[in-house]
């Protein structure tokens, strides 16, 4: 008998369940026989607006230099973002989308024997993250949805090195407020990372926001990571960074690939600091999509958790069919959201991503009709 090579990776490993992304727009259409222009994907939480002008201009600038290298110190990113924060610029890592700098902390900081904290509901990279380096989970009951950061600090165990803190969180869209995140980095002993996930920060509203970062210089065991994928519409390059405290950024740096982040990725994230505008646009827009959709559901009757980013999760599974028959019969009409189900352990809910106010309307109008088959 031949063995089966793949035996040959750690049980750990093995046992890993993929991640699954969003259906991408293409593989619908062929499945379906659809147009892709009349197919709508709101199933990854990306920005419906694109990208911004100057954004769009670095980008076609920087086409020539495509056959060097990028600069693997991200130079020039990282001063923008010193500039732009007060932050040295030791204390940042970049990474190819803010997943990679969450891998990067997995590696520095879990192994074998070791364990990790995260919400149940959390963004599905925790736990994908600890199990992939032969850490141990510890998943943390939700409260209303949302991490209960009372249980997590009380969850931390002699072998917890990484605590996962999405916030807001996704799918649940929950966010925890400054001094609640205070309160528990007073809390977690200095021996334990706290990982603060803020992909969704631009989205915020802004007596919400804060500079979550700045309790590092109290907190060195803080780690603040943040995106270009959502409110600058550049999931499509990858990056994103973290803030740390410098001997946390360098040990973070040392695992990282020499050339973890491109360089139409570093050029695009230096032109997006810039595009204020853009952002702010895609926050108003956001928000008017996001009273849409609830207005949508509230008429259809259906529940919906209140949400913090520029997606929700409703309660669609009201009226006898499962959310994932539901997701289906959105499919047939051209619409692309995400299942909950599984790995997020909400199996009655879809997440449905703040589209363009068309593609929502859209969105509702297939909804009504597949609740209603
Ligand atoms: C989308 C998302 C990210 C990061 O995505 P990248 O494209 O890798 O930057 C990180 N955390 C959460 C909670 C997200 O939803």
């Amino acid at each position: 008998m031949m063995m089966d090579p793949c035996e040959l990776s750690p049980s750990y490993v093995r046992s890993i369940a993929p991640y699954q992304p969003g259906k991408p727009i293409s593989e619908l259409a062929r499945e379906m026989g659809l147009e892709e222009a009349a197919i709508v994907k709101l199933a990854s939480n990306e920005n419906p607006r694109g990208i911004g002008p100057r954004t769009r201009a670095a980008i076609e600038a920087a086409i020539g230099q495509i056959a060097r290298y990028p600069d693997g110190n991200g130079f020039e990113l990282k001063q923008k973002l010193s500039k732009r924060y007060g932050v040295d610029m030791g204390s940042i890592v970049l990474g190819n989308g803010s997943n990679d700098v969450l891998e990067l902390v997995a590696s520095a900081f879990l192994g074998p024997g070791r364990a990790s904290v995260f919400s149940q509901h959390c963004f599905a990279v925790y736990p994908l993250a600890t199990q992939s380096r032969g850490a141990r989970a510890i998943v943390v009951p939700a409260k209303n949805y949302a991490h209960d950061l009372e249980a997590m600090a009380m969850a931390i165990d002699d072998e917890t090195y990484v605590v996962w803190i999405a916030n807001p969180n996704n799918p649940t869209g929950t966010f925890a407020r400054h001094a609640d995140i205070e309160a528990f980095l007073k809390r977690a002993p200095e021996r334990v990372l706290v990982v603060v996930d803020e992909a969704y920060n631009e989205y915020l509203a802004p007596e919400l926001r804060s500079d979550s970062f700045k309790l590092i210089k109290r907190h060195p065991n803080l780690v603040v990571t943040r995106t270009f994928s959502k409110a600058y519409g550049l999931a499509g390059l990858r990056v994103g960074y973290a803030l740390a405290h410098p001997s946390v950024a360098d040990v973070m740096n040392r695992v990282r690939q020499p050339f973890n982040v491109n360089s139409m990725a570093l050029v695009a994230a230096v032109a997006a600091l810039d595009d204020m505008e853009f952002v702010a646009r895609s926050y108003a827009e956001n928000l008017q999509g996001m009273r849409q959709i609830e207005a949508g559901a509230k008429r259809l009757g259906l529940d919906y958790i209140p949400s913090h980013g520029n997606f929700i999760t409703v309660r669609v599974a009201a009226g006898g069919q499962s959310a994932a028959e539901v997701y289906k019969k959105l499919l047939k009409r051209g619409v692309i959201v995400r299942p909950v189900g599984g790995g997020y352990g909400l199996p009655e809910h879809l997440r449905v991503t703040i589209g363009t106010a068309a593609e929502n309307d859209k969105f509702l109008a297939a909804l009504a009709a597949s609740i209603r088959e």
